[in-house]
């Protein structure tokens, strides 16, 4: 059984800040990013990629309809991958800067270890708190990086936020 939240692109569901306020019923954040989104609240809420609660914006995923449609679980066991539209995709935002490592990961332990190994990457390493690709600290204990994508993409994400601050 491939965990919900692997998802098929190779992002990892537990690093997203809908996915997260979803688990701890965080209505007001989810508040936030339904603004964010230009979506309705009752439509910002995740489970992850492969279960039946999902964001609008995920519910609309190329790579989910094409996989399904080429019977694969991952886009990493595509004879077109890396396809134009995962490219292009992957540029997109700084939390994807990681898709091909994670690919290449799932095809070597499988989905189910790799989920594993992304709960640790993706927590505080003082306190455990699992946080977001976006959380430069850690949302409980402050603790810099909030996590280990932070940690390896710091300065990408860094510029990401501050662009987005100024726009
Ligand atoms: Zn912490």
């Amino acid at each position: 059984m491939i965990p919900e939240i692997a998802s098929v692109c190779g992002l990892y569901c537990g690093a997203c800040g809908i996915y997260l306020a979803t688990q701890s019923n965080d209505t007001e954040k989810l508040s936030r990013y339904a603004t964010m989104l230009g979506q309705p609240l009752s439509e910002t809420r995740c489970d992850g990629c492969r279960s039946g609660s999902k964001t609008a914006y995920c519910n609309n995923c190329y790579m989910m309809k094409c996989s399904r449609e080429k019977n694969l679980n991952f886009c990493g066991e595509c004879n077109e991958y890396p396809c134009e539209e995962l490219k292009n995709f992957q540029q997109q935002m700084p939390h994807r800067a990681e898709l091909w490592k994670a690919q290449s990961r799932i095809a070597e332990i499988g989905a189910v270890e790799w989920t594993a190994e992304m709960k640790t990457y993706f927590s505080c390493p003082q306190c455990h708190t699992g946080s977001t690709s976006y959380d430069l600290k850690c949302p409980k204990c402050g603790h810099v990086p909030g996590n280990g994508f932070v940690g390896n993409n710091r300065e990408t994400v860094m510029t990401y936020l501050e662009n987005r601050k100024n726009s």
